[in-house]
């Protein structure tokens, strides 16, 4: 049993129309604001369609902001072993650390479990004839990808998510020794 995220009533109406299925509808133009002064929070950014558009790559457009899938074994990060942290593509939340990341077998990539829970929602999604747990960034709403509970321990869960939705920031490496 999934525990839905509350959505705060923060969130825009035009987040809240697309609680019930996978289809976001096109958001009213808000400016965003990087924090909130009074308690540095960061807030929710809402783009409208267009500025996503001039932000994204088509297929990360069509991922995030429709629920696309990319096709498995062909995004950039389903078969990388690199150590880094993934952030959302659209808004650079940190969502996964390459700790997490493990080997499905299922093509795309996959984790059992977030960096941190707050930075992830998790609703029901019931297109296209299937009941499914899906994952949105809590900060952009971003589409991620999908939980499943077939994943290893800890946590059982598989946190199957497209490339297209993730940029990999990768871990700083050792200073390099500076020449004689
Ligand atoms: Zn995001």
């Amino acid at each position: 049993m999934k525990i839905v995220v509350s959505i705060s009533t923060a969130v825009s109406v035009s987040l809240l129309l697309c609680v019930t299925g996978c289809d976001p509808s096109p958001s009213e133009s808000r400016n965003e604001t990087a924090m909130n002064p009074t308690n540095m929070k960061p807030e929710k950014i809402v783009k409208t369609d267009e500025e996503w558009k001039r932000l994204l790559t088509p297929e990360e457009f069509q991922v995030t902001r429709r629920c696309g899938t990319e096709p498995p074994f062909s995004g950039k990060y389903w078969n990388t072993r690199e150590k880094g942290t993934y952030v959302c593509v659209a808004c650079g939340t940190p969502l996964y650390s390459s700790d997490a990341k493990y080997d499905s077998g299922s093509g795309w990539p996959s984790f059992w479990k977030a960096i941190e829970d707050g930075n992830i929602e998790i609703r029901r999604d019931t297109s296209h004839g299937m009941v499914r747990d899906e994952l949105r960034c809590a900060r952009c709403g971003a589409h991620l990808g999908h939980v499943f509970d077939d994943g290893p321990e800890p946590t059982g869960q598989r946190h199957c998510i497209n490339s297209a939705a993730l940029r990999l920031i990768p871990e700083e490496k050792n200073a390099p020794k500076t020449e004689p």
